[in-house]
């Protein structure tokens, strides 16, 4: 396995000279542009990687489905799914969703902003601090590396530059889906985006996912497997932004990218892949990342269609 995927990661390298490191985060423009790594967890507990698999980076909108996994642990799948929807929303990530006068809770997709930062008011705590540590805490326990923590550079970034999820945020606000003070539950969104993790980590919580709750460092489970169904198919449909239609076609698993150049893929049963490479394509998918996934899910018939 760690031969095909270092031949993968070859065959894929120059993919990365097409894409653009995000920049309307400025601190993330400062990407090395040529990175590239992968993990894969599988389920004799075992893992491979390689290229720059250690590399710590951004989870960004990667802490999505984990922010939907803890609404739903906090609150159950009825409530959760009375305040967020779950149509696949075909527009980019920070799109604003408003074609008329309204705007209604099924009209938002936890897996695009306008939806997360609602989510993160469904979060328990007494605090945002709080609410933002228990999410730090769950993606640690997933990935099973204690050591998982903010990038405050990246953080700081965020929250000077966030006018877009400030307007997302306030028009929630407006239409009475957003109760408490707009800035500290954007404080809570921008830090679950600025937790650093690596290829590994991706790899290790997918892993979680694709196996019903259970973790591949131990038999516990970690939480119900009906809320790996409810998040594996949300992140089928709407888990790679506007790009999600040709990823089901191309690679055809669950999946969730960020603009920090992160994918974590779940393959039902088998497996969790972690990939990192910082080039974007024009949607804001690793565009050297889904190479990878593709050409990974053609070799071993990873599709589950
Ligand atoms: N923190 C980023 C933002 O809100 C996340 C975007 C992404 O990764 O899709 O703009």
């Amino acid at each position: 396995m760690e031969e095909l995927l270092e031949q993968l990661l070859e065959e894929c390298r120059p993919f990365t000279r097409e894409g653009k490191v995000a920049s309307y985060i400025p601190e993330l423009a400062k990407s090395d542009p040529a990175g590239l790594g992968i993990c894969v967890q599988c389920s004799d507990g075992r893992h491979y990687q390689a290229g720059d698999a250690e590399k710590r980076f951004t989870i960004q909108s990667v802490v999505k489905p984990m922010l939907l996994l803890l609404a739903l642990m906090d609150n159950g799948e009825e409530y959760v799914r009375s305040r967020v929807g779950v149509e696949a929303t075909g527009k980019p990530f920070d799109a604003i969703n408003m074609t008329d006068q309204t705007l209604l809770s099924d009209h938002l997709n936890p897996m695009v902003n306008m939806g997360a930062i609602a989510m993160c008011s469904l979060i328990r705590g007494e605090s945002y601090e709080h609410r933002y540590q228990r999410l730090l805490e769950l993606v640690r326990t997933l990935a099973g590396d204690p050591d998982i923590a903010l990038d405050e550079a990246v953080y700081q970034s965020e929250r000077r530059t966030g006018s877009k999820n400030r307007a997302l945020a306030y028009l929630l606000q407006t239409y009475g889906m957003l109760e408490d003070d707009v800035e500290q539950v954007l404080d809570c969104y921008f830090k679950c985006c600025s937790i650093s993790v690596n290829s590994r980590d991706l790899a290790r919580i997918g892993f979680t996912l694709a196996n019903r709750g259970k973790p591949a460092q131990s038999d516990q489970r970690l939480f119900p497997g009906r809320y790996a169904h409810y998040v594996n198919a949300v992140l089928m449909t709407c888990g790679m932004y506007d790009g999600s239609g040709d990823f089901a076609v191309n690679v055809g698993v669950p999946a969730k990218s960020g603009v920090g150049g992160g994918i974590m893929a779940v393959v039902p049963t088998k497996m969790g892949i972690g990939i990192y490479s910082p080039a974007l394509d024009q949607k804001g998918n690793s565009l050297a990342g889904i190479q990878v996934l593709t050409r990974l899910s053609q070799r071993l018939y990873l599709s589950i269609f």
